[in-house]
Order: structure tokens, then sequence, then C-alpha cells
């Protein structure tokens, strides 16, 4: 008996290794719940559950939070109000064109805090295309799918002759008008959050699949009316049907910037009415399937191994999400585009929804490797077409641009992309961006180069200016700056506007003082700034402190080793970052902002992973020949501060950024310096990786004796050849190959320590 059990157990096993090994399903790994466990004074990643295609236009969510909170849906909230079309990039920008539905039974309630409904998490499903939870307190299950810019609602509502289904346009100017002959309803949202011109307005439209037996209209204060149509500051609609056991209703719903017939055009294309729920979902869990097997994983099948799968494809399906379409496609199949720019609507594609500062670091060079041609069509959308329509590069789009973070970081994302072969984009116009940025301030802090004049004549910008943060402005500037010397010598531009950028390349040392070995300010007189604290945060930086930007240097690692008196001097600084306790100054905020908070819960004393400055800085060991210890720092961060439950970030996601981290990482090499070229070998996170690249080749990662042990590189041989380089070409990596990992529990000091071994820098050159 005992045996036959043994065998039972051992074909059971047999079975699910079968299916394992096949499997062609990724999605089942993605948990959109991840970084929900988030508030205002604690970041777990700040993200909601997109339920989206990727890089859809509209995303849909359940809405935990009241209409204009960014927080919209938080994982310890006990109630839905609706069910949401949103456009939010990130709680600190919020959201703009958004609008929802939500189900009642019984007595019309319309408002959010009356309406409102009980849910548990058990009786929710959240995937990437579909989200499924059940309404308890109404006994009533709302599931719904998605397109690029639609959706497709299934209510299914107890008996009832008052199923009603609250139609909610929002506050800030809306209107709605209802065609009960038609099961349709059409409405206008024209909230935002500001970077969006006078018209602008999202048009939407609904169309149910049953008749209804009652509908109207109500307005932000609760008062309900039989009108058919209301236009307000806060304005909505009702339909109500009398509805059998388990009935459902089907709403369809589309939008658009552009226009109500431009709305019903993406209905019809994207959810024809020979496409049931089943064939969209299906469609979308197809769609996402294909993305996500573009990298396939495998690790041993225990909790350890699984829990960094769904890891691992869940930050996938992050980094897919923004940058967001915002063109559409009219009804000859031409792409097409409401401006949030200039208010037109104008030919060709834009995209939008994204802060460069986070990801111009890891999301872009992703895309480089993956989605080169999708990149050449973002760039056109992302940078060429908002510049030719607002005369400025954004840095912060959310529809167009927003006052925020610092940096001129468009240059870096479009040298990366022209330099590793990416053409399907005005480079040429994109480049007299780049131009302006160099020489202007914008019309906005975070458009054009904030202190740009002191930069160009000091080759700094003093603390005793009226310009904050300008430690972190030089040193962004400076990179920015290389970034642009490096891509005026592929245009071949003249020579005295080459060498003009590779002078300013190296103004980082202007902010450096040899007597802390820190990065800080520096008054006009060329004194530094007094007194000096390594750990206040804000003032001369950016949501961080001197710990932090002393390591922007992005490229020019070996330039701050030659600073900081050489190789040993560097090592033992970086080190300090790790062991020092996690102090700060937040007087110049007046409080302990977030980030502090998320810094001082990792236990890493001032290494803040929680936030983008010093998240490439875990590398630099391999620029001083000590590569061993980026190695164990990189599992560390991968094991301990990414988790797969809904606190899994240890700060904001940012658009993908922290999400592309973790991809890079988990694959064993990261971009520290994007327009090098170079990845940065770390500690791969799985014993067997294979990227297939859009050109048919596939990149193969081994790291047969892998384990949770087993951090350390041993050894390296890339196409069988032994290899002690410590980091990787971008044009070698793209004609695919085999790099094979021999892993160990015990550092060997030997690999990829040689000088010969290191990246790129600068000075080395
Ligand atoms: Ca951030």
């Amino acid at each position: 008996m005992k045996n036959k059990f043994i065998f039972l157990l051992y074909f059971i096993l047999s079975i699910n290794f079968l299916v394992a090994d096949n499997e062609t399903d990724y999605v089942k790994y993605v948990n959109p719940l991840i970084g929900t466990d988030t508030s205002f004074e604690l970041s777990n990643g700040n993200t909601y559950p997109a339920i989206a295609r990727p890089w859809g236009m509209n995303f849909w969510t359940p809405q935990t939070g009241k209409m204009g909170d960014g927080w919209g849906y938080t994982y310890k909230a006990e109630h839905i109000v609706g069910f949401k079309q949103t456009h939010q990039p990130s709680p600190w920008i919020n959201d703009y064109g958004a609008f929802s539905v939500m189900p009642s039974v019984g007595e019309l309630k319309v408002l959010e805090q009356d309406r409102r409904a009980k849910f548990k998490h058990s009786n929710e499903i959240a995937e990437p295309h579909f989200y499924s939870v059940l309404l308890d307190e109404i006994n009533t299950k709302v599931e719904f799918t998605v397109t690029d810019r639609s959706s497709f609602f299934k209510f299914n509502f107890p008996k009832s002759q008052k199923a009603n289904i609250i139609v909610d346009a929002f506050f800030k100017n809306s209107e709605i008008k209802i065609y009960p002959d038609e099961n349709k309803i059409i409405g206008i949202s024209k909230n935002n959050s500001g970077g969006v011109p006078e018209n602008f307005a999202n048009y939407f439209v609904i169309k149910f699949s049953r008749p209804f037996k009652v509908s109207g209209v109500w307005n932000g204060k609760g008062k309900v009316s039989p009108k058919q149509s209301l236009e307000g500051k806060h304005v909505g609609a009702y339909v109500t049907f009398d509805t059998q056991e388990n009935q459902i209703v089907e709403a369809k719903i589309s939008s658009s910037f552009i226009s109500h017939e431009q709305a019903w055009v993406n209905l019809n294309r994207e959810l024809p009415d020979s496409k049931n729920f089943n064939d969209i979902k299906n469609e979308g869990r197809k769609t996402w399937n294909d993305e996500l097997s573009k990298i396939k994983v495998e690790s041993d099948n225990t909790d350890y191994g699984i829990s960094n799968k769904t890891k691992f494809y869940s930050c996938f399906y992050r980094t897919i999400l923004f940058p967001r379409q915002f063109h559409e496609y009219d009804e000859n199949g031409k792409q097409i585009h409401y401006s949030p720019y200039n208010g037109k609507i104008l030919d060709g594609p834009l995209y939008t929804d994204n802060g460069f500062w986070d990801t111009f670091r890891a999301v872009f060079p992703f895309y480089s490797i993956l989605y080169p041609e999708k990149l050449g069509e973002i760039m056109q959308g992302i940078m060429v077409n908002p510049y030719l329509e607002s005369g400025w590069l954004p840095e912060w789009s959310s529809p167009g641009h927003r006052d925020c973070m610092i940096g001129s970081n468009s240059a870096s994302i479009i040298a990366e992309a022209y330099i590793k072969g990416i053409k399907n984009f005005d480079v040429e116009t994109a480049y007299q961006g780049i131009l302006n940025n160099s020489e202007n301030e914008g019309p906005l802090s975070s458009v054009g180069r904030k202190g740009v004049k002191e930069y160009n004549d000091l080759g700094y910008i003093p603390f005793d200016s009226s310009i904050n943060e300008n430690v972190a402005r030089t040193l962004e500037y400076a990179y920015n700056d290389y970034s642009i010397w490096e891509l005026a010598k592929v245009l071949k531009r003249p020579k005295k506007e080459i060498d003009l950028f590779k002078k300013r390349a190296e103004y980082y040392k202007n902010v450096f003082d040899p007597e802390t070995n820190f990065m800080r300010g520096k008054l006009k007189n060329g004194e530094f700034q007094s007194p000096f604290v390594a750990d206040a945060w804000g003032g001369a930086f950016t949501e961080g402190s001197s710990w932090h930007y002393t390591w922007s240097v992005l490229h020019d690692p070996q330039g701050l080793i030659n600073l900081m008196g050489g190789r040993k001097k560097f090592v033992e600084k970086l080190d300090e970052v790790f062991s020092t306790e996690a102090t700060s100054d937040f007087s110049y905020y007046g409080f302990k902002i977030h980030e502090i908070v998320e810094m001082e819960l990792l236990n890493m004393g001032q290494y803040a992973h929680g936030n983008q400055p010093i998240q490439h800085a875990i590398y630099f060991y391999n620029y001083a020949q000590e590569p061993w210890k980026t190695q164990e720092k990189i599992r560390y961060v991968l094991n301990n501060l990414y988790g797969d439950e809904a606190d899994g970030y240890c700060g904001d996601e940012d658009n993908g950024q922290t999400s592309a981290w973790f991809l890079f990482s988990a694959m064993g090499f990261y971009p520290v310096a994007p327009v090098t070229m170079q990845y940065v070998i770390g500690s791969p996170l799985f014993n067997s990786i294979e990227i297939s690249l859009p050109n048919g080749k596939n990149i193969k990662i081994k790291g047969g004796n892998n384990t949770k042990e087993n951090i350390y590189v041993n050894d390296v041989r890339y196409n069988d050849i032994k290899y002690s380089k410590n980091w990787l070409d971008h044009n070698e990596l793209i004609k695919g190959g085999n790099i094979e990992f021999k892993m160990s529990n015990q550092p060997n000091y030997n690999w990829g320590s040689g000088e010969k071994d290191i990246p790129y820098s600068m000075s080395k050159k």
C-alpha cells in the first residue's frame, strides 16, 4: 500500500514536472497587487492593480479611495467604491480623465461613501488583463477585462427589481447623457491634475447588453433626477435593471481624448460584436504571455524559486505598462493623437505618463534590448512630437509637462536609443531639443535646465543661488552632457560642439569636496558650503543626501575613484554607505519624508533602494575591482527588498524603474550608465534565463549550481570561452549567445577583479 502510494506520488510529481517544463503561461506568476499595501506615510510600492494591456491608453482599477485621492486602491481597504478608468502614473502626480462604474442593489445611493460595498481579498482575482470580485454585501460579482482603450464588464446580479449600475463622471467638470432607446450612455470627464490645455477632455461611451427599466442622472450633492442628461462640476448617471438570479448585464466601455465619435471607433475596433467576453479575456492573456514569454526564467521548484518567478514576472508586467500610448487609430487605421501640449488633433504617435528621472536608468535600457522597434516609436511619441508641439522635451509628462523632479534625462534616453542603433525616429529634431535644453531654462523648473546659466558659466550651480537641489542638478546635468557628447560624435556635429559637451561632462568634479570625500554644496566664491552635514536630505540634493548623490557619476566612476584618492579609499567609502547608521537630518522638509522612513527600514545603512539616486551604486564595486561585494549585496536586495505580496516593494515602484532594476539584476547585469552600451555584471538569481530577442537570436544565461547560498560568481564562460570582464557589451549581447555562470558560496577574489576587467569610465579612455 505504502509503495503504491509512493508510486502514485512519484507519478503525480512527474506530471507536474512535465507541465512545468512545457508551460507557456507566465501570466499566472503576475501579481498586480504587489505594491498596493501602501500609504502616504510609507510606500511599499505606491502601485494599484493596473488592469491593462501593455502600454495601454486606458487602465482600469478597482477603486477603494475617494475620487481624487492618489491612493486609489489600497490593500488594507475594506470597501470598493467603483471601478475606475485611470491614467495615473504615480500617486504624487495623480490622475486625469478618470471616471467609474459601480453596481448597487436596492435603494439607489449614488455617492461614493453611500454606494460603497464590502469585499474580501479571498473573493478577488487580479490578473494583468482581468479582474473579478464578489461584492458580498450586495451579492453581486463584477468581472472585467480590457483592451488598449476599452473595457468589457460583466455584472452578475442577484434577483432584484432594482439592480443598478451607477456611472460616475467625476469632479472638476463633467457631462453625461443617456440614450435609453439604444442602451447607451456617453459622457465627458475633464478632471486632471495639470499639464493639459484648456480643451482637455476624456470622451467616454458605454453600451449595455440589455435595455434598462429606469435611468436618470445625479449631481455631486447626491441629488437624483429623471432627466437624461446633465452637465456640471460633478455629474453621473444611473441605470436600473430588473434581474433574475445570476442574471448578467454586460457593459462595453471605451473612450477617446479626441471625440465621442472616435470613442465609438475605439470601441468597435477593439470590442467588435464578433468577440465575446471570453474572447477578449483570452486575447488579453495571450497578449501578456507574448511579452512575458520573451524572457523565460527557470528556478528550482521550491517556495524560494516560485517566489522569485512571481517577483520576476510581476516586475516584468510593471516595466511594460508605462509610458502609455496616448494616440488612437481613426476609422481608416491612421495613428492620430490629441496633443496634451497644444490641444490640437495631430498625426502620429504620442506616449506619456513617465518621469525620466526614474526611468532613464533601467526601463529604457530594458526596452533597448527587448523592444528596439517599439522604442523608436516611443522616442518619436514621447520626445520628438512633444518637442514639436510644445517647444520642449519632456522630463515628467502626464499627460503634458508636469513640474516634478530635476535633471535633463531626456538626453540620456535619446542618446542611448540612437547609439544602440534605434533609427526609426527623427533624431535630428530630438537633438535640436537636446541643444535647446542645454542652453535654456524651461517654462517649468522640471523642463529645460533650471540654473543652466550658472552651470554653463561656473561649471556648477552655486549653493548660495536661488536654485534649490543645486548639487544634484549639477551632477545630473554632467551625466547628461556626457550623453550629449556621445551622441554628438555619432551625429558628426562640429568639433567645437562635441568638445563643449565633453568639457561639461566633467563638471561633476566641481562639486566634489576632497576634504570630506563627499559631493557638497559650493558657493559662488568657490568655497564649499558650511557646516556640511553628510546625511542632510534635500537642500543641495533631491530626495536624498550627499550619501546618495556622491555616487552620481554614472559615466565616470574611475574619475570619482581618482577624486577620492584611489580605489582603496573609494571602496572604504562605499562600504561605509552600507555599514554606517541610517541617520538623517530632515530639517529641509520639516518632517521625515517617506523615502527616509523607507531607508531606515532596509537595514542597509545609508543605502536607500526605495528611491532612485543610489540604485546603481551597488554595482560600483565592479569598477573598484571588488565585484564580489556587488554580488553579495545584489542578492541581498533581490531576496530581501522585493517581495511577492502586497507590501512587495521597499519604496515607490515608479513607472517600472524599481521593477526594471529587479529584472536586470535577476538576469545578472545592470545598465549603470545606459549611454556607455555596457551592462555591469552582478549575480543572476535563476538557474536558467533565456531571452528571445526580436532579431531571432537568443541569449541563454545558465547558472546551473545557483542556489540561495551560492551567490558569488566563481567563473563565467561566454560562448564556451573563459570570460573575466565584469561587464557585458550591448552589441555583443544582442548577437545572442550562451553565458554560463558557475556560482559559489564563497567569493572568488580573482574573477572579474583585474585592471582590464572593469567597465567603462570616461577618465579611462
Ligand atoms: Ca522615486
